[in-house]
């Protein structure tokens, strides 16, 4: 899709499976089960769909999946595999080389959106693009340093720690607008100061609104991840930000839903913000212009 002077493209960067309870919260089993149905492990499909946006002066990666530098016993837990080879195989589609990339922007440093952002050298972690500067919040990076038991199995080292060491990590204090048209905005209920990537020219905009809403289910109020470290405010932003992307008829990629890249919202006669149109984001140009 193009828009603003960019040009974005979802990047595949693996799939793995999440416990289906733990993805849905208080929703009922019987109630998510039809959408989402789960493996004998109560385990539910899930991709890691980074972004890739192009302009004239920068190659952005926003996020890189899970990377494939985990043991086996982590790769089986949570499933991870690569049906479509590694970021870098997906990227050498699109005729980037890693060495190309200007940018990497981190929605938030959790294992599934910061591994593939470093690769094992000689058994040692190493940044995977060497020449792009690296942008986290730092409330983020210093809720990852907190290890709090309840979500410091998300927070390894080796994801981002090679990146910082080799003076690529550049911290990031308030929503802003990185680039002409390309606005970070943060969200806090799942993790402190996620970033969420907005992208407008004024009468287009995509909205990549991450682990906010990892998945088309997610779209109404009450599915909410039993991750979020405070479900209360993932409800509010969320309310907030898909009645705006409703009413301005915005482009939604979602970076966790294994069968829908891509929706635009409406509302239905008892006002619930419901799903107008999914599909794969090059529907959507084609669409719309
Ligand atoms: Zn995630």
């Amino acid at each position: 899709m193009r828009l603003a002077g960019y040009e974005v493209v979802p990047i595949h960067s693996g799939d793995f499976k999440l416990d289906g309870g733990a993805m849905f919260g208080v929703v009922p089993k019987p109630l998510w089960e039809k959408s989402c149905p789960a493996d004998a492990r109560n385990r539910i499909d899930m991709t890691c769909r980074a972004l890739l946006i192009k302009s004239s002066k920068h190659t952005i990666l926003v996020d890189a999946g899970s990377g494939d530098k985990d043991d086996a016993k982590f790769r089986d837990i949570f499933s991870i595999e690569f049906p479509k080879g590694s970021v870098t195989d997906q990227l050498a589609l699109h005729g980037v080389k890693p060495d190309d990339v200007t940018d990497v922007i981190y929605t938030h440093l959790h294992f599934d959106h910061a591994g593939g952002t470093t690769v094992l050298r000689d058994g040692v972690a190493v940044p995977l693009f060497p020449k792009a500067r690296h942008y986290v919040q730092s409330a983020q990076y210093h809720h990852g340093l907190t290890r709090n038991p309840r979500d410091r199995a998300s927070y390894i080292d080796a994801n981002y720690e090679p990146v910082r060491e080799a003076g690529l990590l550049e911290f990031l204090d308030a929503d802003t607008e990185l680039f002409p048209g390309l606005h970070l905005h943060t969200t806090s209920g799942h993790t402190p100061a996620l970033q969420m990537i907005r992208i407008t020219d004024g009468a287009k905009t995509l909205f990549f609104p991450s682990d906010l809403v990892p998945m088309a289910a997610h779209v109404p109020s009450p599915y909410i991840m039993s991750y979020d470290l405070f479900p209360l405010t993932t409800l509010n932003d969320k309310n907030r930000w898909l009645e705006r992307a409703a009413i301005e008829n915005w482009v939604i990629v979602l970076e966790h839903d294994p069968r829908i890249e891509a929706m635009t919202l409406s509302k239905d006669d008892r006002g619930r913000i419901i799903i107008a149109k999914s599909g794969d984001l090059s529907e959507f140009s084609q669409r719309e212009q």
